[in-house]
């Protein structure tokens, strides 16, 4: 980490967690704690609680929790360095320069001007869109009815038809050339070792990264010429692989699912028609990048796209990439092969919205009733086809449920047995022995031992936090090296620091000291998982247990590991106690 931790501590202390919390959720005070509904998942009654007091959160509804980075992590989607630099801007807080390699520091300075210009270049665009000059542009969207409100939203534009018009101006807020051409909006021509615009006579859309920078723009061509659809090339900014467009939006909904759309202007009238959780992907195929960078928001789509051949063939290539994400992925067949936007036009928002509750398919309806339309179901040749092409595709569901559900409609439209599909399946299988299938069904599944050590481990870390009385006691039988996992093993060290030298459990501190939101996640999850003890009898048992079970693991491990003799007899003499254990945690 390169902030010194004191800084960090400064910075977590400045921030109070109930106001920046407060700055994205309405809180009510009940007792202690605050409670509001939780921004991380879809409710209706608050189960999400912030306190003022450990200066952490935590959801009841979805166990989300940790403290002010976390939270900001998590609503921001920021790595760690990005969340301590925002917290301490908002404190006022001036953060060391980092430490960075001159070449670092050219492109940090590279990257801030190509920011800059970018928003030079959306108010320049914008404020020709709304001059004589782009008359045209603004006729263009008022035919296609995209409100005032909406053009500012998105804020469109319009690039002239003069074809340096930009560079000039660009030049006239004093940009050097080589920094415009790496900006790719204007583009160094080598004969006349002039300049020029890459956009002239386009309605400009700027395309926003998820924290709403400007990072590149997308130009629709006004009239007849080519190409109709014209992107901002890869920069240091804009990646297309990476971004999709709508998404700075669309992620604050808060909805459970993401409707994807083909284009901007679908994005735009959907928008507008009261969706407000849509994105397009820019003309680029679906990538990978692309569903990890939904996942981090939900975990179902509905793709939307145009019944024509090249729509059905993007909308197959997407729903692997979704699915492999983890991402549940339903597909909408607009009826009378009309784009979203026409539709919305001629039937109204309601009615969009029941097709998309009733109208969707799961993407193996879809993919069946694709296979369904090429083969010719009453040729037996083509039949065997079907079922060959099918079959295969079942055995790439990776839910058993579904699998047998799809397996059962698809025998019934060859009109075989199903036991003879499940037959043929097989033997695909056998051919084709490498399948997403068996390499998800290989993967070991946690085995319910190490689940119940890893609740050991975080039960009494939680019971030392909480427990300061305790500590002398249990710091006789279990030591931090003792807690197997590395996370908690971390965490037991910092606990054992700080009794030792007197001082006070601060549990959101705690947390502080990791840098990984999955780490500070499950840090959190210590504090938050409450244990209620029935009786002072229960108690001593379940703290017994855990210890037992800790330690087990724990000599296990080290007489699987060590080599050296005094160490082999040292877990021989702990194991003996260990068996011998026989005391009473409570007496105090
Ligand atoms: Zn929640």
């Amino acid at each position: 980490m390169y902030y010194p931790e004191e800084l960090i501590e400064e910075i977590r202390f400045q921030n109070a967690i109930e106001d920046v919390i407060g700055e994205y959720v309405q809180l009510k005070k009940r007792g202690n704690s605050y409670f509001g509904l939780c921004p991380f998942h879809n409710e209706k009654t608050p189960s999400f609680s912030v306190s003022p007091d450990k200066q952490m959160y935590y959801c009841f509804g979805c166990g989300a929790g940790g403290n002010v980075y976390t939270f900001i992590m998590q609503m921001e989607n920021y790595g760690f360095i990005e969340a301590v630099k925002y917290l301490a801007d908002r404190a006022n807080i001036t953060l060391p320069e980092p430490e960075m390699s001159e070449q670092e520091k050219r492109k940090t300075r590279i990257r801030e001007q190509l920011l800059e210009i970018h928003i030079h270049a959306a108010r320049y665009f914008y404020s020709n869109l709304h001059a004589k000059r782009g008359k045209k542009a603004l006729e263009y969207l008022e035919n296609r009815k995209v409100d005032k409100k909406y053009q500012k939203v998105f804020g469109l534009g319009y690039a002239t038809i003069s074809r340096n018009d930009l560079y000039h101006y660009l030049m006239s807020k004093g940009y050097q050339e080589e920094v415009l051409s790496q900006s790719g909006l204007v583009i160094p021509e080598k004969r006349s070792r002039g300049y020029f615009d890459r956009f002239f006579n386009r309605l400009m859309f700027p395309i926003f990264d998820v924290h709403n920078r400007i990072i590149g723009f997308g130009g629709r061509v006004l009239g007849d010429g080519q190409p109709k659809y014209l992107n901002s090339p890869e920069t240091l900014l804009f990646d297309k692989s990476k971004h999709l467009y709508g998404l700075n939006i669309a992620r604050t909904a808060r909805k459970d699912q993401i409707l994807i759309v083909e284009g901007y202007m679908d994005v735009i009238a959907l928008q507008q028609a009261g969706f407000s959780n849509v994105v397009a992907s820019l003309g680029t195929a679906f990538t990978p990048y692309h569903a990890q960078l939904l996942r981090r928001y939900v975990r179902e789509v509905v793709l939307i796209y145009d019944s024509d051949e090249a729509g059905i063939r993007a909308a197959l290539r997407a729903i692997p990439i979704l699915e492999n994400d983890g991402i549940s992925t339903k597909v909408l067949k607009i009826p009378g092969q009309q784009d979203p936007d026409d539709y919305i036009k001629q039937y109204g928002s309601e009615a969009f919205k029941e097709l998309i509750e009733r109208r969707t398919y799961t993407s193996m309806e879809f993919e069946i009733e694709l296979m369904i339309k090429k083969y010719n179901l009453n040729n037996p040749d083509e039949k065997i086809g079907f079922i060959k092409e099918a079959g295969k595709r079942l055995l790439q569901i990776k839910s058993n449920v579904a699998q047998e559900i799809y397996t059962q409609e698809v025998a019934k439209i060859g009109g075989i047995p199903v036991e003879t599909l499940k037959k043929e399946m097989v033997r695909y299988q056998q051919i084709q022995p490498i399948h997403q299938n068996t390499i998800v069904k290989s993967k070991k599944e946690p085995l319910e031992k190490d689940i119940g050590l890893h609740k050991a481990q975080r039960g009494l870390l939680y019971i030392l936090c909480t427990e300061p009385k305790l500590y002398k006691l249990l710091q006789k039988y279990i030591q931090p090296q003792d807690f197997t996992d590395v996370t908690y093993q971390q965490v037991a060290q910092y606990i054992y620091t700080v009794y030792n030298h007197n001082k006070k459990i601060d549990e959101a501190g705690i947390v502080a000291r990791f840098s990984t939101l999955a780490e500070q996640q499950k840090v959190s999850a210590i504090f938050t998982g409450k244990i209620h003890f029935q009786s002072k009898e229960q108690k001593q048992k379940i703290i017994y247990d855990q210890i037992k079970l800790i330690k087990q693991a724990s000599i296990e491990y080290r007489s699987r590991t060590t080599t050296d003799l005094k160490e082999l007899q040292k877990l021989i003499e702990e194991k003996r106690q260990l068996d011998h254990m026989n005391i009473s945690l409570l007496d105090g």
